[in-house]
């Protein structure tokens, strides 16, 4: 593996719903194992969730002290990124928060639609599975045509990993209309997607977003597209790398970015 290519999706012990051993320095000792030039941390910043344990938010004074005690000790480059949970009423206060902090990388990502949540099943209530994945994009569409303070969408067709559906996979033509608008969009504003690994150790057959998404974003013009494995303990730091590079490369990707100061560094897959 490049030794550039840093998992750029993973969360320490200050998320919430993080190994509690997953500590920032855990990781940087697990990236110098397998030679990898550098870690980011993206840690859940979920404001007025519904869920009950994101209601405490990450205190960034003692966050960013145990970030610089770990860059002086860890020898390979520690950048800092975080995980937003968008709702669109939270423009202003996500942007105050990512204007008060010099971070690296910025990734959108929806977890709440319509204030619902989707691993309670709440979102899921009163809908078809039809309805709810069409809503899901409805609010996505939503969110990348309103809000511009992020780098990469997170997770694209997240969706799929709830509702408890006997098959979760979505067919991509059925959604294309939407998900091009979204892609579209996403893609006139400069900002790129990421491919998400975790959606393998959830039981999907798929990584998010699926290919048939990574190649559409391709033909219409996509080239920023991140990787990472969204660990939430350390043993899953570049989990599905190798899978994830082959799916990249097969939607017809050579390279992907690594965010430093909110600018796209390039990493050749
Ligand atoms: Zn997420
Ligand atoms: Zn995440």
């Amino acid at each position: 593996m490049n030794p550039n290519l840093i998992d750029v999706h993973t969360h320490t012990d200050f998320s919430p719903d993080a190994d509690p051993r997953a500590t920032m320095m855990r990781y940087v000792e697990k990236a110098k194992a397998n030679q990898v030039h550098g870690v980011m941390f993206t840690d859940h910043v979920d404001f007025d969730s519904p869920i009950e344990i994101f209601e405490d938010q990450i205190d960034y004074d003692v966050y960013v002290k145990e970030l610089e005690d770990v860059r002086k000790h860890a020898g390979i480059p520690v950048l800092f990124g975080v995980e937003i949970g968008y709702q669109s009423f939270l423009n202003q206060k996500y942007h105050d928060l990512l204007a008060s902090r010099p971070f690296d990388f910025v990734i959108c990502s929806i977890h709440v639609a319509d204030g619902l949540d989707f691993y309670n099943g709440d979102f899921f209530v009163g809908k078809t599975q039809h309805e709810a994945y069409q809503r899901y994009f409805e609010v996505l569409l939503d969110a990348v045509r309103r809000y511009d303070d992020y780098d990469v969408i997170g997770h694209l067709d997240f969706i799929t990993r709830y509702g408890g559906f006997e098959d979760r996979d979505y067919d991509f033509m059925t959604f294309q209309p939407i998900i091009d608008e979204i892609l579209i969009t996403i893609i006139k504003k400069q900002k790129g997607i990421e491919l998400n690994t975790s959606g393998l150790r959830y039981g999907l057959s798929n990584m998010h977003p699926k290919i048939e998404v990574l190649r559409r974003y391709k033909a219409l013009g996509g080239t920023i597209v991140t990787l990472g494995s969204d660990a939430h303990r350390v043993s899953d730091l570049y989990a599905g790398f190798e899978e994830g590079i082959d799916i990249l490369r097969d939607a017809g990707f050579d390279k992907v970015a690594v965010f430093k100061g909110r600018i796209p560094t390039w990493v050749s897959i």
